[in-house]
């Protein structure tokens, strides 16, 4: 067997980074009550609220992406709350947990893996709570265990109808899916540093609508760590309530000046662009995308029905072909494989991670024509360049 020092990480997170965000992270570390680290902090948030699309504050906490949904329903709800909570995979259950660990009265709305929320599901559930009696909307921007994006805006309209609190979990598609939060309505908008933000886990960054910062203050839900107003008071000074990640946000300043020169809209359509690529690769393979609808597919992540057991198939793509696709999570680890293409991920890199997904089903004994699945994504590739 090969030993390749150099491998291609092609899973939804943590994604690969780019070297100028790798170097960042090695400056000195400084204090963090003092003006370097203020205009540090400053840069990082201002730069985030263009990301996020809000004009509202951004808070940064040291943790993983699901610190997230804790902050999101401790800061603006109250004990016993009922909430909606809306499920169409792996992170929706594991969101609902959060809310029923926390006490909440949590009704599940679940879809099926594979297929996207319906709007008009929700709004005909909102439309019975005649007493409004539900106080928050839980969702996914995109579901990345299933590969399914969410219409996150139609949603936004049903829950409006209705007031109550909108929460969006947008961990897999903030930078690489369009979401505007304030043209769009969101209450609560999460997401973490390592998928499409280019850097180590290691953030949980948030943004709360003024709707939801005025909740945070009428909220009697008990809270530390996650505090809103502990962190608001602080982001006055541009400050943190305790000892911010300062290295982490060196590389997150970093990834953003990138972002910055790429621009939102042109790593929209990067991202828009790679997803097509795999999606037609997949295809030309003979495979199924485990999305049933393929305009509800993900732009970054792409989660396939494996034609062979998906943990020899990884196995083989790493050992043999030196590019590493993710598995499946929960029930559908036996079903599924999935391959990341979000964050610091060019075309190139999915064309070789379709052509290693090919040569490892080859190996597996798979009727598989090698070179197919990268000629049908160069040809999404050639058409996207030549307009
Ligand atoms: N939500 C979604 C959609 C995710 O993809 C993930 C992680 O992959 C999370 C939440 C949880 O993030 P973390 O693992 O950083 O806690």
């Amino acid at each position: 067997m090969m030993r390749m020092e150099k491998s291609l990480l092609m899973i939804p997170g943590p994604t690969p980074i780019p070297p100028q965000v790798a170097a960042a992270m090695t400056q000195p570390m400084l204090n963090h009550r003092g003006e370097a680290f203020s205009a540090l902090f400053a840069e990082v948030s201002t730069k985030l609220q263009k990301v996020f699309r809000t004009a509202q504050p951004v808070y940064i906490f040291p943790g993983a992406g699901s610190g997230g949904w804790e902050a999101a329903l401790v800061n603006t709800l109250n004990p016993g709350d009922a909430v909606l909570s809306v499920s169409i995979g792996d992170f929706g259950e594991r969101w609902h947990k959060v809310a029923v660990q926390l006490g909440f009265a949590v009704e599940r709305l679940r879809f099926e893996p594979g297929r996207a929320a319906d709007p008009e599901r929700i709004a005909e559930r909102l439309a019975q709570d005649r007493e409004r009696r539900i106080k928050a909307v839980l969702i996914q921007h995109n579901e990345t265990s299933t590969g399914v994006t969410n219409d996150v805006r139609a949603i936004a309209r049903a829950v409006r109808e209705h007031g109550a609190l909108l929460m969006v979990d947008s961990v897999s598609g903030l930078g690489a899916l369009p979401l505007e939060m304030d043209e769009w309505g969101l209450d609560v908008v999460l997401t973490g540093a390592q998928k499409a933000l280019m850097c180590p886990p290691g953030l949980s960054i948030i943004a709360f609508s003024e709707r939801a910062r005025a909740a945070a203050e009428k909220s009697a839900m008990p809270k530390f760590y996650w505090d809103l107003k502990a962190a608001h008071s602080s982001l006055q000074k541009w400050q943190t309530p305790y000892t911010p990640a300062i290295s982490l946000l060196h590389a997150l300043k970093a990834a953003l000046e990138l972002l910055e020169t790429e621009t939102l809209e042109g790593s929209w359509a990067r991202h828009r662009l790679m997803g097509e690529m795999c999606r037609a690769g997949v295809k030309a393979m003979g495979l199924r995308l485990l999305a049933v609808d393929e305009r509800t597919a993900s732009n970054s992540v792409t989660a396939v029905v494996a034609p062979v057991d998906p943990k020899r198939l990884r196995k083989v793509a790493r050992e043999q072909f030196g590019v590493e696709l993710a598995g499946g999570q929960g029930d559908l680890a036996d079903q599924i494989f999935r391959i990341g293409h979000l964050g610091y991920v060019v075309p190139g890199d999915v064309l070789q991670a379709l052509a290693a997904t090919e040569m490892a089903l080859a190996q597996l004994g798979v009727d598989v024509q090698i070179g197919r699945a990268v000629a049908a994504a160069q040809e999404v590739w050639m058409n996207h360049v030549r307009g």
